[in-house]
């Protein structure tokens, strides 16, 4: 019995030790032709490719609609949140896509095996933003996506605060590169999303991350060099516009 359980501890350890970096399509994998940032296309082709997941952002429209769109600018339209859904609804993307609805979106993404990397932008504190919050919750659970479906990002403390303590067991990270892995765990936010340049100053970061069970993923690494430098820091997951390169380097790179 002894036996047994040693040899398991050692299998689960090493299985973790081996565990390789993995990709996350920044805007879903939206650079192939007729394709466009943060549309539905762009998370059926990240679907169609071996990623960890794809990453999205999600404003709240000023008539409180959720809507999948990097802001503030959505084509004629000067700030998505001051706009109603009606004004946003009328945009075309590059490729001709309407704008679409965290709704549509997630009813896609449910489609898929890849898991949905769910940024919220920042609203404005207080009210605003405990709003977007909660309807962000609501979504995800009306769509029965687990915390193996979906993973939450954020700028903003306050919300990766609410999600984490709204959401228990999903995995949350925090984008804003400037707090130390002890720290954030000490909030309740169990992974850490930064610039890489924040691993390039601090290399140790990653490894005080995960001694402390936390995830660490960087963005938005899109230079080969710099996603080497990534691998071979043991990042979990490199968010990158090229994923395809970015899964051929790992590929070869034997850690
Ligand atoms: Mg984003």
């Amino acid at each position: 019995m002894k036996k047994s359980l040693i040899l398991l501890f050692l299998f689960a350890t090493s299985a973790i030790f081996a565990q390789k970096t993995q990709v996350v399509a920044h805007r879903g994998y939206w650079d192939t032709p007729k394709n466009a940032q943060n549309s539905i296309t762009a998370l059926q082709k990240a679907q169609q490719i071996p990623v960890y997941g794809s990453e999205f952002d999600v404003n709240m429209t000023a008539d409180g609609v959720m809507v999948v769109s990097h802001g503030p600018k959505l084509e004629t339209i000067p700030d998505v949140q001051k706009a109603t859904y009606k004004e946003v609804k009328q945009v075309r993307l590059k490729n001709g896509e309407k704008v679409p609805t965290l709704k549509q979106y997630l009813k896609q993404g449910k489609k898929g095996k890849i898991k949905l990397i769910f940024e919220l932008k920042v609203h404005p504190a207080g009210e605003i933003e405990n709003e977007a919050v909660r309807k962000s919750a609501e979504m995800v659970k009306k769509f029965n996506l687990s915390k193996d479906e979906v993973e939450f990002i954020s700028f903003s403390l306050e919300a990766c605060k609410q999600l984490a303590a709204l959401m228990p067991g999903y995995m949350v990270q925090y984008l804003n590169g400037k707090i130390p892995p002890k720290e954030l765990k000490e909030m309740g936010i169990m992974g850490l999303d930064y610039h890489y340049s924040n691993f390039v100053q601090h290399p140790e970061w990653v490894k005080e991350a995960h001694d402390l069970g936390m995830i660490v993923n960087v963005w938005t690494v899109n230079k080969e060099e710099m996603m080497q430098q990534m691998i071979n820091l043991g990042v979990d997951y490199i968010t990158t516009d090229n994923p395809e390169l970015c899964i051929r380097l790992i590929e070869s790179s034997s850690r």
